[in-house]
């Protein structure tokens, strides 16, 4: 076989808000097409009036934006009328089409249509991921290619334009596989050469049933943008969603997806939308990113009536990255977070009910000598050198002499706080400062 340069599609018809299942597909065929230095088409499929809107186009177009998937090139099919028309007329001449005149049933009317003299036979097609198929096309019928010279239908627009556009690969969902056989007795009607296919898996929700429409995990894809999921993390999970590089590895990155792939590895099986693995690699993402970047995406998710606190600062929040970064698997949870007032402690002192200082059968006077004894510590630190790794040094020399530690974390972690849960006493010290620190500790004792 010649050289052939490898050029995929992604051909997403605009009659709805794109959705996450969908970005399946046109990562396979992004990633084919890089992997072989080929080209990746993005083709809007919007030949039906009715449905199709520029706003579901515009939706599509900043999902691959926001996934950072890049097309070398774009196609509406409203334009290509002209095209279609062409192959139209030539196959009236061939007689390989015909119009056929109808009753349309409701309406009582007779209307025009364009339909296919199917040749009636066995179409076998080899699939990457299914292996030999034969499928009978007599069943098919002659079925309707246009409703007009002016308005082929999807089978016929999908055939010329793969032809026109010299796409090698199709690789796309089970869902289309009966679609196939029709395709194809078009392409042989207009000389045009059959391309590979590779047909992924279903995608099934955690019941093992075929996710429809109507699944809640069917969601569109941009509100995984907005509740704060990395494009990195989706597309890892999505990859993973049918197909696997083989080994233990999973966490791959756009450019390592590109080296890997490779339809041999697409799975045959459904596959799994499982919300939680989605958490997991984006997770896992999260601590790939560099500290600047993580900060980014915390600013733009932390509430702005928290913004604007009196004492909320920007290195507050540096000094929580953390603390905020452990309890998030996507960045949205930031917001929750601070909403539900977990962090109004770093902002402003806390008030609590001051029997709760006390550490189990501890005294009002025990409490008071590790308070502070504690303090006098903490005034030696420089506050240059106020971390958490010396404010622990210190602290754990003191706690280490008592009976318990408790005896003087508890007080000192619930005197920085004021919450019966939060992070340890060194973290909240750093974050807090040394005058902020030493201030909350006198107003315990
Ligand atoms: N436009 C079709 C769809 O949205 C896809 C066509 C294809 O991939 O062959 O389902």
């Amino acid at each position: 076989m010649s050289e052939q340069k490898v050029i995929t599609r992604f051909a997403p018809s605009p009659t709805g808000k794109f959705h996450v299942g969908g970005i399946r597909s046109a990562l396979y065929n992004y990633l084919y097409a890089r992997k072989h230095n080929g080209k990746f088409i993005l083709r809007c499929e919007d030949t039906d009036p009715a449905r199709s809107k520029k706003e579901y186009e515009d939706y599509f177009i900043n999902v691959f934006k926001w996934l950072g998937l890049e097309y070398d090139e774009f196609f509406r099919q409203s334009e290509r009328t002209e095209i279609y028309k062409k192959y139209l007329h030539k196959l009236l001449e061939e007689d390989k089409i015909y119009i056929s005149k109808e009753e349309i049933k409701e309406e009582g009317q007779r209307s025009e249509v364009i339909r296919f003299r199917n040749p009636n036979k066995i179409v076998t097609f080899h699939d990457e991921v299914l292996g030999d198929l034969s499928f009978n096309t007599t069943e098919l019928g002659d079925f309707i290619i246009a409703r007009n010279i002016e308005s082929p239908l999807y089978h016929f627009t999908v055939v010329v334009d793969d032809f026109e556009m010299n796409i090698t690969h199709i690789i796309r969902g089970q869902e289309h596989v009966s679609n196939t056989p029709r395709q194809i007795l078009i392409q042989e009607a207009i000389g045009a050469p059959r391309p590979i296919y590779a047909h992924g898996s279903v995608i099934l929700n955690e019941e093992r049933a075929k996710l429809s429409k109507r699944d809640p995990l069917v969601r569109p894809s941009l509100e995984y943008k907005d509740e704060g999921y990395l494009p990195e993390g989706l597309l890892n999970f999505m990859a993973f969603l049918g197909w696997n590089p083989g080994g233990e590895k999973e966490i791959y990155t756009l450019k390592k997806l590109i080296n890997a792939f490779s339809l041999e590895r697409m799975q045959k099986p459904g596959a799994i939308f499982n919300p939680e693995k989605l958490e997991w690699f984006n997770k896992e993402h999260i601590k790939l990113l560099p500290k600047e970047k993580q900060l980014e995406y915390i600013f733009e998710f932390i509430p702005e009536n928290i913004k604007s606190l009196p004492n909320y600062s920007k290195e507050k929040i540096e000094n929580m990255l953390n603390i905020l970064i452990e309890r998030i698997t996507h960045f949205g949870q930031i917001k929750e977070n601070f909403e539900t007032g977990e962090y109004n402690f770093i902002f402003s002192q806390p008030e609590y009910d001051k029997t709760k200082l006390l550490y189990k059968t501890s005294t009002v006077e025990q409490k008071n000598e590790n308070i502070n004894n504690t303090i006098l510590a903490l005034q030696e630190i420089l506050e240059s050198n106020f971390t958490k790794e010396n404010v622990k040094e210190v602290l754990m020399k003191i706690a280490d002499l008592l009976p318990s530690r408790g005896e003087l974390l508890h007080p000192v972690r619930f005197a920085l706080s004021g919450m019966d849960k939060s992070p340890d006493p060194f973290i909240i010290a750093e974050i807090l400062g040394k005058n902020e620190t030493i201030s909350r500790l006198q107003k315990a004792l």
